[in-house]
């Protein structure tokens, strides 16, 4: 049986999807799971962010910066039109704040968010590293499941920077990717969707995206760490409500609305 004591959820890329988020949180809840970290972009693209940042902050023992909290906070850089206005439109919204004591306290938090956290994740003597993108560049470097055959330099100079494993989000595509190199997605990671850390071998593990997921499976992804492995987890919720709501507001584009009924 498990020990919860020792279970983390990891989270990612919420992208403002308070539905998708509600959805994960129950979910994480109802297996008794109380630990939930967060590997960054809580924020762009989508229509709560504030919801999320509170939530966010209320359920996470920490979260990292990713690209579009950074974007948001600070700029938005190398981000295309889209990604683009939904940023200013995002900060737009915590400036909309009444509350004083509120906007500054959520800006506080997002100004606090690290960008990378080592810790003893595994409930072993592993540590694990955690960033938003890549062990390399942990804000803003993709690691993409094409990589592991494309580019395996890049993968190896990744590699270096992890001592055993690690976990990332950023290009919402889940999976394993070892120091083959070689990708695994979920479905091919062994039985029930878990994937079971050998001794000898170094691992990325993309945690996949909460709010906005890009491997043509719609469903919310997450996924939860137990000494010695992870379990890749997808939740449905309701797509068309955070459509809608994208779409009901003019600075979202609403291509970031049709995208999610597609999961890409
Ligand atoms: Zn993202």
């Amino acid at each position: 049986m498990r020990d919860i004591r020792v279970q983390t959820a990891l989270i990612s890329d919420i992208h403002g999807n308070a539905v998708a988020l509600h959805a994960v949180l129950k979910d994480i809840e109802s297996r008794g799971i109380e630990r939930i970290v967060c590997l960054g972009d809580i924020i762009g693209y989508g229509p709560d962010p504030l919801e999320c940042v509170d939530l966010v902050r209320e359920k996470c023992t920490w979260a990292l910066m990713g690209n579009h909290d950074f974007g948001v906070l600070y700029e938005p850089t190398n981000f295309n039109p889209t990604a683009e206005s939904a940023a200013y439109w995002t900060r737009e919204q915590f400036d909309a704040e009444p509350d004083e004591a509120k906007r500054a306290e959520r800006y506080k938090y997002l100004g606090s968010l690290r960008v990378r956290v080592v810790e003893n994740l595994a409930g072993d003597d592993v540590p694990v590293i955690c960033v938003h993108a890549s062990p390399r560049r942990p804000i803003n470097e993709y690691i993409f499941p094409e990589d592991a055959s494309d580019a395996p330099d890049k993968l190896e100079a990744i590699f270096e920077r992890v001592e055993r494993i690690a976990f990332v989000g950023h290009t919402h595509v889940p999976g394993v990717f070892t120091d083959e190199p070689d990708f695994y997605p979920p479905s091919e990671v062994g039985e029930n969707r878990v994937y079971k850390f050998l001794p000898d071998e170094k691992v990325v593990v993309n945690v996949g995206s909460v709010g906005q997921p890009r491997d043509l499976d719609p469903r919310a992804s997450y996924v939860i760490l137990t000494p010695g492995q992870v379990e890749f987890v997808r939740v449905e919720y309701d797509i068309q409500k955070t459509a809608d709501k994208i779409k009901a507001v003019p600075q979202l584009h609403d291509f970031l609305g049709d995208r999610l009924y597609e999961g890409k």
